[in-house]
């Protein structure tokens, strides 16, 4: 569809792949945490009903999954890093592992023509580093809803539609990329920077960042 529509079809490899999973795992006091290492992070929430989700990120060139065991990869990778990291990958199903090269496509400036449009992934992917790509998919069809309802001229609809959702997901899909860029740094020297400009980053800078992309209201 997007060559049909003259845009540009190819994705942009990230430069890192990322592995996730759920694991019947007690996290107990541990919401939400994501650590930044050099060249890798690795993340991991509470699900209810004793279950925890990880993800972990590596550098990597892309398609370079060589090892029959992806557990055992996961787990050669993060074997160092402090609990329950290891504990996580240990009490992972080694056949429910996902593994993906991380891409997302630069954004468009027009997402259809006439009655066509895009949505989703299709329109404005992205890297998860937000955990967004599937929110703003939502979005968009609560827009594009709203926008159909309001008119019988279809193809009007669908330009109102793009308006108001180009803006937003263009900037989402750029500071995710932003966030991967400095969550995947790998020198010694430039990863003590990022950490301490992170550590100076004041409380309300980062609810108002956090705002921004979780606050929105249709
Ligand atoms: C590692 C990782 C972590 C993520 N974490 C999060 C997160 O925490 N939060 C979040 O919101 N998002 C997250 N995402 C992103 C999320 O998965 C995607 O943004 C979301 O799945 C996009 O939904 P979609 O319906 O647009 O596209 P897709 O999920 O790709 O669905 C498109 C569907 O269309 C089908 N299809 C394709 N071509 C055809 C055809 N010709 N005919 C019929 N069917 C066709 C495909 O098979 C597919 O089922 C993550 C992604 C990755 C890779």
């Amino acid at each position: 569809m997007r060559r049909a529509l003259g845009l540009a079809g190819a994705t942009r490899y990230a430069g890192y792949v990322a592995w996730r999973a759920l694991a019947r795992f007690d996290l107990a006091g541990d919401a939400a945490v994501e650590v930044w290492g050099r060249g890798r992070r690795f993340g991991y929430a509470r699900l209810p009903g004793g279950l925890a989700y990880w993800y972990a990120t590596r550098n990597s060139p892309p398609d370079a999954e060589t090892s029959a065991s992806r557990k055992a990869d996961v787990a050669a990778e993060f074997a160092r890093w402090h609990a329950p990291v290891p504990a996580l990958i240990e009490a992972t199903d080694a056949t429910s592992i996902l593994r993906h090269d991380i891409v997302d496509r630069p954004p468009s400036k027009r997402w259809g023509r006439g009655r066509v449009t895009l949505l989703g992934d299709a329109a404005h992917a992205m890297t998860p580093n937000l955990g967004q790509g599937a929110c703003q998919a939502i979005e968009d069809a609560v827009v594009l809803a709203r926008e159909l309802a309001a008119t019988s001229d279809v193809a009007s609809a669908l330009r109102a539609y793009e308006k108001a959702r180009i803006p937003r997901t263009s900037a989402i899909v750029r500071e995710s990329w932003r966030i991967g860029r400095a969550g995947q740094l790998e020198g010694r020297v430039a990863c003590a920077l990022r950490d301490l400009a992170v550590q100076k980053i004041p409380a309300a800078a980062h609810r108002r960042s956090v705002e921004r992309v979780q606050g929105w209201t249709p």
